[in-house]
């Protein structure tokens, strides 16, 4: 390697699979540069947050990140790890320094047949980073106030319009976006989907939401207009869009095969609703793509607590380690492309060969050995499925 990864580890079970696919699956491989932030929850409060904006800031710099799991703390974590504050979700304070647009895709395998029978082809995800509910106000509101939204213009002129008239106590937030991020989501999607030569379908609620939905509907389709629709059409690919509401009834009745654009709140629902069906959240890749071309590469699972238990517990653990494998295999291998080193690259496929190898020759982790249709499945414990792809690979290599 020549340029380094930004690396930035993680919580929980995910912690201790990081470490495990480093030592078995790439350190014995790959001279590894990396620049290390260590996001795990006890040294983020240490440095109240600061790792994380670091870590993002590196990853500008620098270009290609790969991310282990994180805890987002809720009031049981502040209690668990006596964190100064409830620090905010590293994913979301990441996507905000970068912007960009997620891509989550499911790995497909053999043995593993998706509970939608018509879905034949990965449907990815794009999810954007920015807003909405992510970047929100809000309070409760006490019986008798009257809430109002005001625009204050730099000559100090109000707009105001109300929300409500609290006669009884209540809730309320304030959400926001931006015509330059909902651009750059929508040219990310539109350069995705032409890159990987699938259709794009983005859906909204713009009926109901007639300015803020609507503005994200409007500036999609004069992007698509103005600089698309001639290279959508070269390509053989498509650009649709429709409702929140059909869109998921097109899903449903679909094969796959597509790119699925969602605003953030949508990516975030649907994105575990897709890999659900599709099998398991541990096969589930994620990459961040920011408009000024950097790639942050992660899994779309969280730290498997209920596994880093057992594993505290001396208990042996099958945690799926394919996602984060693939992120790490994800950052690699464009490394490899940006730094014109192939043999980067082409371990990088090995790797991933490797790995699926050994899932459709029948060796695999619990979650996936009890949906596996193989009539020669084993499920093994979590170091052992990455010495079963090590062995694989020395063969592959
Ligand atoms: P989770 O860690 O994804 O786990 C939910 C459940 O899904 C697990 O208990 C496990 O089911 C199954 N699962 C997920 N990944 C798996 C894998 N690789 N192998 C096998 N089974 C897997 O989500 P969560 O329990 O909602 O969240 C736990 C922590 O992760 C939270 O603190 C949350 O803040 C954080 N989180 C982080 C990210 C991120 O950094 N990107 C994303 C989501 C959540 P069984 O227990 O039934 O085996
Ligand atoms: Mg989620």
């Amino acid at each position: 390697m020549s340029t380094p990864l930004v690396e930035m580890d993680g919580d929980e079970m995910t912690r201790i699979i990081w470490k495990m696919i480093k030592d078995i699956l790439i350190t014995p491989y790959v001279d590894l540069k990396t620049e290390y932030y260590d996001l795990g929850l006890k040294h983020r409060d240490e440095t109240n947050d600061q790792v994380t904006i670091d870590a993002a800031n590196a990853t500008k710099r620098l270009g290609v990140a790969v991310k282990c799991a994180t805890i987002t703390p809720n009031a049981a974590r502040v209690k668990e790890y006596n964190l100064k504050e409830m620090w905010k979700s590293p994913n979301g304070t990441i996507r905000a320094i970068l912007d960009g647009t997620v891509f989550r895709a499911p790995i497909l395998v053999k043995g593993i047949e998706p509970y939608i029978p018509t879905w034949k082809k990965p449907i990815t995800i794009a999810r954007h980073a920015y807003g909405d509910v992510y970047k929100n106000t809000e309070m409760q509101v006490p019986a008798g106030c009257k809430a109002e939204l005001v625009v204050t213009d730099e000559q100090g002129n109000e707009t105001r319009k109300l929300v409500h008239e609290f006669t009884t106590p209540g809730v309320l937030q304030g959400l926001h976006n931006l015509d330059n991020s909902i651009s750059s989501f929508a040219r990310s999607c539109f350069n995705y989907a032409l890159d990987t030569k699938q259709d794009i379908w983005f859906a909204t609620k713009d009926t109901i939401s007639k300015q803020y939905d609507h503005r994200f509907k409007d500036i999609f389709q004069e992007i698509f207009d103005a600089e698309y629709q001639e290279k959508f059409a070269q390509a053989g690919i498509e650009y649709f869009y429709t409702l929140i509401d059909d869109v998921v009834a097109r899903v449903i009745r679909s094969e796959g095969g597509y790119i699925w654009a969602c605003k953030n709140y949508d990516g975030d629902v649907m994105s575990d609703m897709v890999a659900t069906a599709f099998g398991s959240l541990g096969m589930m890749t994620s990459v961040l793509v920011s408009p000024d071309g950097t790639y942050e590469y992660e899994a779309a699972h969280g730290t498997v607590t209920r596994h880093y238990y057992k594993y505290l517990n001396g208990e042996k653990t099958s945690t799926n380690s394919i996602a984060t494998l693939f992120a790490w295999t994800g950052a690699l291998r464009k490394r490899g492309e940006l730094d014109g080193i192939t043999e980067l690259s082409v371990f990088a496929d090995k790797l991933e060969q490797a790995a699926i190898q050994t899932i459709e020759e029948g060796v695999m982790t619990g979650d996936l050995e009890r949906l596996s249709t193989l009539p020669n499945k084993r499920s093994v414990d979590t170091e052992t499925f990455l010495n079963e792809i090590n062995s694989r690979l020395v063969a592959l290599l």
